[in-house]
């Protein structure tokens, strides 16, 4: 299981501020930063239907309705154990 590191959280809080972010639902400010990285599946080709794939995320949610909203934790600079595979170069 993977968690956001105190400054990955770091980084997303002062980010969210500095955007003076409100929520697009209720207008709300306060945020909770999910600190376990969540993984969005992707589509899968139906020849290699062993073979998953997907892009891990980080989730946001509004405290005062519970809107999420989803940031990709490559762009937030968050490793992920997928970092570490090697690419297969195409055939
Ligand atoms: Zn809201």
């Amino acid at each position: 299981m993977q968690h956001l590191t105190d400054e990955n959280d770091r980084m997303l809080q002062a980010f969210l501020f500095r955007q003076r972010q409100s929520c697009e639902v209720c207008g709300g400010r306060e945020f909770m930063i999910g600190r376990q990285l969540m993984l969005m599946p992707a589509m899968v080709q139906p020849e290699t239907p062993g073979i998953a794939a997907g892009v891990p995320l980080v989730i946001v949610t509004c405290e005062l309705c519970g809107h999420c909203r989803f940031f990709s934790a490559a762009k937030l600079g968050v490793r992920t154990p997928w970092d570490t595979v090697p690419k297969t170069p195409p055939a």
